[in-house]
């Protein structure tokens, strides 16, 4: 089926006389009548037993996103963060190192320079422009993964999935990426040989801005019994010696992922949460090609205007990442976009504070256009050389183009312009 279709009927087959939309099942626990028959789920856990792993709700839509990507199961957690987090923890230990591309979220930059640094982990960041040489040099005898983000927030950086799967691959280890921005409607990794997609769907996916979201997706396609990786090939004892890839083929990652990291830390959305997102995602195809449409137009009037320095926007023929856009997203580069006003920062606040129908919030994708600066927030925790490092300019404002009315969205623009 095509996304759209997708979008509506994945996930949940209504059974006769059954309720047409997915229900809310809110309950922590599930009942069975025999002893025995609770034994049996701990040795093959495909049943629902604990709300703090799987629930049904939240497996539908699991189902709906793994289809949308291209793979063969899902896990949705409580955030973005939660999903980058476990995506990493269930292939890194303490004493393990992985590569990742230096143009990404800062909260991700955070989560992998400071935090699991903290656990042991060692993140080596790598230029995306890095050279064959270069990125190949940057390979230890520990090196687990490699991760980069389709589109960077906000940078809007493209990443060159094709590339860094081939440098992963070639050394026997698997690409992560996070597609938060360009969504599975506008890009699916797993065709360019990504092996694990990460979201935050509190982003387009939800779209409304109601909850925050992640999701991990299995492509199924990794060889995880290549020698590099003996958790999935000898038994865990934490699950009384389950061998993963005997157990479960090609979704041993994603179950590991749930028996393992999901039932000790329990960062699982509730069963409400999901229904929201998959009410969400009903329309995604629907709103992103209208954010395309939106965001270009806007675009091309900042570019117009003499009043900004730059205009990033991958969607722009000039824009220094077009053709790697046209390549990954060829339908469309997203709704974000990144510019610098003339006159450094006090204009940028200028022109943020002066518009009247975009909100200045912290948040991005939203279904309503914001703007942000980045450097005194998301992104305030980081250095000034880590700044540079994303590609955030200290006068960048992030515009995320909404879904009002574009002549609106163009006036709002026009009229606080006018003042700096
Ligand atoms: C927002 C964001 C995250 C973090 O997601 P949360 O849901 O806020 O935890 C991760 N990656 C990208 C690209 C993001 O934009």
């Amino acid at each position: 089926m095509k996304d759209e279709t997708i979008c509506l009927h994945s996930g949940y087959t209504p059974e006769d006389g059954g309720p047409g939309v997915v229900p809310i099942v809110q309950s922590t626990t599930y009942r069975f009548q025999s002893t025995e028959h609770i034994g049996d789920l701990f040795n093959l856990p495909n049943e629902y037993m604990y709300s703090r792993f799987a629930n049904p709700t939240v497996d539908a839509v699991e189902k709906k996103l793994a289809e949308l990507e291209g793979g063969v199961g899902a896990m949705c957690t409580t955030s973005g963060q939660a999903a980058s987090l476990l995506s990493i923890l269930n292939l890194c230990s303490a004493g393990d190192s992985f590569i990742s591309t230096s143009a990404i979220y800062g909260g991700t930059v955070n989560l992998f320079a400071v935090t699991l640094k903290r656990f042991g982990i060692e993140c080596i960041f790598v230029d995306p422009e890095a050279s064959d040489e270069e990125l190949q040099a940057a390979i230890k005898p520990n090196t687990r993964l490699v991760f980069g983000e389709t589109l960077a927030n906000p940078a809007l950086t493209v990443f060159d999935i094709e590339r860094f799967a081939k440098f992963a691959h070639n050394n026997g280890i698997p690409l992560i990426v996070d597609n938060t921005f360009a969504t599975p409607v506008l890009c699916k990794p797993i065709e360019f040989g990504a092996d694990i997609v990460v979201h935050s769907t509190s982003k387009y996916l939800d779209g409304h801005a109601l909850q925050n979201g992640g999701v991990i997706i299995d492509s199924g396609k990794f060889d995880w019994t290549n020698g590099k990786f003996p958790e999935f090939t000898e038994p865990d004892e934490s699950y009384h010696g389950i061998v993963y890839t005997e157990t479960f083929g090609n979704m041993a990652y994603i179950i590991k992922a749930r028996m393992q990291l999901m039932r000790d830390i329990g960062a699982y959305p509730a069963a409400h949460s999901a229904f929201l997102l998959n009410l969400g995602l009903e329309t995604l195809p629907m709103r992103m090609k209208q954010y395309c449409e939106n965001a270009m137009t806007v675009a091309k009037y900042f570019k117009a205007s003499d009043k900004i320095e730059l205009v990033t926007y991958p969607g722009l023929p000039d824009d220094e990442y077009y053709e790697l856009a046209k390549k990954y997203m060829p339908n469309g580069a997203s709704g974000v976009i990144a510019i610098r006003i003339k006159g450094g920062k006090a204009a940028a606040v200028r022109f943020m504070d002066g518009l009247k129908l975009a909100s200045r919030e912290v948040h991005v994708a939203d279904i309503r256009t914001c703007v942000l600066h980045p450097a005194t927030a998301t992104h305030r925790q980081l250095t000034d050389e880590q700044l540079i490092a994303c590609g955030i300019d200290p006068g960048l404002i992030r515009f995320s183009v909404g879904l009002e009315n574009i002549e609106d969205i163009i006036a709002d623009i026009e009229q606080s312009l006018a003042n700096v």
